[in-house]
C-alpha cells in the first residue's frame, strides 16, 4: 500500500478525554495536508470498551478524517506492553507518510518504539513542522544547546516527529470524522512488565498545560524563601507554579514544573516570571503566552525584551506588594 496521509497518536487523559496536544497536532496536520493534498488525517485511539461518539465528533472538529479505535475491556489505562505495539501495528496496516505524536511521557515511548519497528527516523521535540522539498516533512528543532535551530528532512517513510504540548494552537474547523474499529489480541502471559500498583504523585501545584495563570521562579528566587512568596502569590491568583532549569536544579521545583527547551512548553493567558533572566531556552517555551509580566532587579535582563509588562525591582519587595493587592481584591470579591 502506498503511504498516505498523516497518522496522529490520539492520547487520552485519565478521564478518557482527548489530551490538548492531539487537537494541536490535528490543527497543524490540517495545514500540512493542504500542501500535500489528497491525503487523509487519521487519529489512532487506544482505550477501554466505551462510547467513543463524543471523542470522534471532537476529533472531527479539529480536522481528523478517520479515527481508528482499538478498544478492549482489559485496557484500563496506559499500558507499555500494548499501546506502543498496537500503534505500530496500525501504522503498518494504514501506512502513513507522516506520523505525529505529542512529546508526553506516553508519546515519547510510543514514538521511539514505532520508529524502531518501522525502521524509520524520528525527530523529537520539534518546534515547527512544514512541508519541504519533494513534499517531505520539514521538522524544525533546537540544536547546539538551543543556540541554533535545525530544519530536518527525513528521507525514510513514515516521517516521524514528536511535538511538545502547546507548541501549536488548536483551531476548530467544520469537519466530521468517520470511525474505524480495530482489535488486537491481548496475551497477558507475554507481558514483560506488570503493573502491580499505581499511585498518584502528590503535587503542590496545578497542571501547567491547562493553567490560565502561571507564576514561575528562577535562580533569583532560590534564596531567602523566595519560592515561598511565589507559592503565596500563585495561591492568591489561583495560578500554577513553575520555574526555570536553575530552579529545578537547585531543588525548588520538580522536573514536571520546569519550563523550557528541556522542560514544558506552556501557553497560559498570563505568565509571571520572577527572578528569571530570560535565556533563549526558557523564552522559547513561553512565547505563546497571552501576556508576560517579568519581575527582575536587573534592568538589562533579556526577559524584559519579551515581557509585556516589566517590573524592575527586588522580588522581596515587589511580591509582598502584589500578594497584599490580591488579598484586597479577593476580599472585595468575597464581600460582594
Ligand atoms: C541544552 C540546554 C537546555 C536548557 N533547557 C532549559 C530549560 O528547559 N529551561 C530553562 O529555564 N533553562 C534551560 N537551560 C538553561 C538556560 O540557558 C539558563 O541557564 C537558565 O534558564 C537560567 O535560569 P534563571 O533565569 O533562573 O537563572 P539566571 O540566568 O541566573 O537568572 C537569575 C535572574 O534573577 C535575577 N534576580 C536575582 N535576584 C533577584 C531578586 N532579588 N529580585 C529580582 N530578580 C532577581 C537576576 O537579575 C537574574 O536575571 C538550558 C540550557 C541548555 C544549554
Amino acid at each position: 500500500m502506498e503511504p498516505n496521509g498523516i497518522l496522529i497518536y490520539g492520547e487520552l487523559t485519565e478521564n478518557y478525554s482527548i489530551r490538548p496536544v492531539v487537537k494541536q497536532l490535528l490543527s497543524k496536520a490540517v495545514e500540512l495536508k493542504e500542501k500535500i493534498w489528497n491525503q487523509r488525517i487519521m487519529v489512532c485511539i487506544i482505550g477501554p470498551r466505551m462510547n467513543y461518539e463524543k471523542i470522534i465528533y471532537e476529533l472531527g472538529k479539529y480536522g481528523a478524517d478517520e479515527v481508528v479505535i482499538i478498544s478492549d475491556n482489559r485496557i484500563t489505562g496506559y499500558n507499555c506492553n500494548y499501546f506502543p505495539k498496537f500503534f505500530a501495528e496500525i501504522a503498518k496496516k494504514y501506512p502513513p507518510r507522516i506520523i505525529l505524536i505529542g512529546a508526553t511521557v506516553q508519546g515519547k515511548e510510543i514514538a521511539s518504539y514505532t520508529a524502531t519497528k518501522l525502521d524509520t527516523g524520528l525527530t523529537a521535540d520539534c518546534t515547527n513542522l512544514d512541508i519541504g522539498e519533494n513534499n517531505l516533512l520539514l521538522s524544525t528543532r533546537p540544536t547546539f544547546g538551543g543556540q541554533l535551530t535545525a530544519d530536518i528532512l527525513c528521507r525514510t517513510f513514515p516521517q516521524m516527529a514528536t511535538v511538545q504540548e502547546n507548541v501549536f494552537k488548536e483551531k476548530e474547523i467544520e469537519h466530521t470524522a468517520t470511525a474505524i474499529f480495530s482489535w488486537f489480541d491481548i496475551n497477558e502471559e507475554e507481558n514483560k512488565i506488570r503493573i502491580i500498583k499505581s499511585t498518584k504523585k502528590e503535587t503542590k501545584s496545578k497542571d501547567l498545560a491547562s493553567a490560565k495563570i502561571i507564576v514561575a521562579g528562577g535562580k533569583g528566587a532560590c534564596k531567602d524563601n523566595g519560592f515561598a512568596l511565589i507559592y503565596q502569590l500563585a495561591q492568591k491568583m489561583k495560578a500554577a507554579v513553575a520555574g526555570s532549569r536553575e530552579a529545578f536544579e537547585l531543588g525548588y521545583i520538580t522536573k514536571s514544573q520546569q519550563i523550557g527547551q528541556t522542560g514544558k512548553t506552556v501557553a497560559p493567558e498570563l505568565y509571571i516570571a520572577v527572578g528569571i533572566s530570560g535565556a533563549s531556552q526558557h523564552l522559547t517555551a513561553i512565547k505563546n503566552s497571552g501576556k508576560i509580566i517579568a519581575v527582575n532587579k536587573d534592568v538589562n535582563a533579556p526577559i524584559f525584551k519579551q515581557a509585556d509588562i516589566g517590573i524592575v525591582g527586588d522580588l522581596f519587595e515587589v511580591l509582598p506588594e502584589l500578594i497584599k493587592n490580591f488579598e484586597t481584591v479577593n476580599k472585595e470579591e468575597n464581600d460582594e
